[in-house]
């Protein structure tokens, strides 16, 4: 058996990155492939639906502060006028349980954990276009028009980023994807990366429109 790893995963909001990480968080249980989804500290509200220690562990921002003074982050960062950050407790007892696991993190924590010397893999998914990016992020209607203008522009920002992963995965198929992501994780021998040029100039494509 393998040694755990760590999944560095980033991608825009509006990307499709939590459902395409639900699926392969199922595709491992079917597989038995111990597998599971770092749970952060975030200072931004619930959105509906989402529970305390289920979906983030919600903090004030004093609390989160209070934290980050302590150390207890392996990497954090604001993200959209609200902080985000990564246990660094949380990841030692999954990867000495044996469970891989997957950090759904921005660029910016992406970068610190770099910074780091840890054994990683990491995962940068793209929109199938910029319209639907935009699409996603309007129809989610539980954010304001601020809020929405400003993911916008961080997803542009994020863009610019993604050569810096090992790993670029484009979500214009689902299933596609979804079987991508996992082959990744489950360091399927077998998997190769889509052709790099193309996808390349996809990036460029999107980074101009
Ligand atoms: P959302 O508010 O939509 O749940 O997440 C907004 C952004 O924060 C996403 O890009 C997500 O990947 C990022 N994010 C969530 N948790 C963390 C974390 O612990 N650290 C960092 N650096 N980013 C995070």
């Amino acid at each position: 058996m393998r040694e755990p790893n760590l999944f560095l995963i980033s991608a825009p909001s509006g990307t499709g990155k939590s459902t395409l990480i639900n699926s392969v968080l199922a595709m491992a249980d079917q597989t038995s492939l111990p597998l599971e989804l770092s749970i952060s500290s975030t200072t931004r509200e619930p959105r509906q639906g989402e529970s305390d220690q289920d979906h983030y562990f919600f903090i004030s921002l004093e609390e989160f502060h209070k934290l980050r003074e302590q150390d207890f982050f392996l990497e954090y960062a604001e993200v959209h006028g609200n902080y985000y950050g990564t246990s660094f407790e949380f990841v030692r007892s999954k990867l000495e349980s044996g469970v891989n696991l997957i950090l759904e993190i921005d660029v910016q924590g992406f970068r610190q954990i770099n910074d780091l010397d840890l054994s990683y893999k990491s995962i940068f998914i793209l929109p199938p276009s910029m319209q639907a990016l935009e699409d996603r992020i309007k129809n989610r209607g539980d954010e304001d028009a601020t809020a929405i203008e400003l993911r916008l522009k961080n997803a542009k920002e994020e863009l610019t980023f993604a050569s810096e992963y090992q790993h670029i995965i484009k979500n214009d198929s689902f299933e596609l994807a979804a079987k991508q992501l996992y082959a990744i994780i489950a360091q399927d021998d077998a998997y190769q990366d889509k052709n790099h040029e193309e996808l390349q100039q996809f990036l460029a494509q999107l980074l101009s429109s």
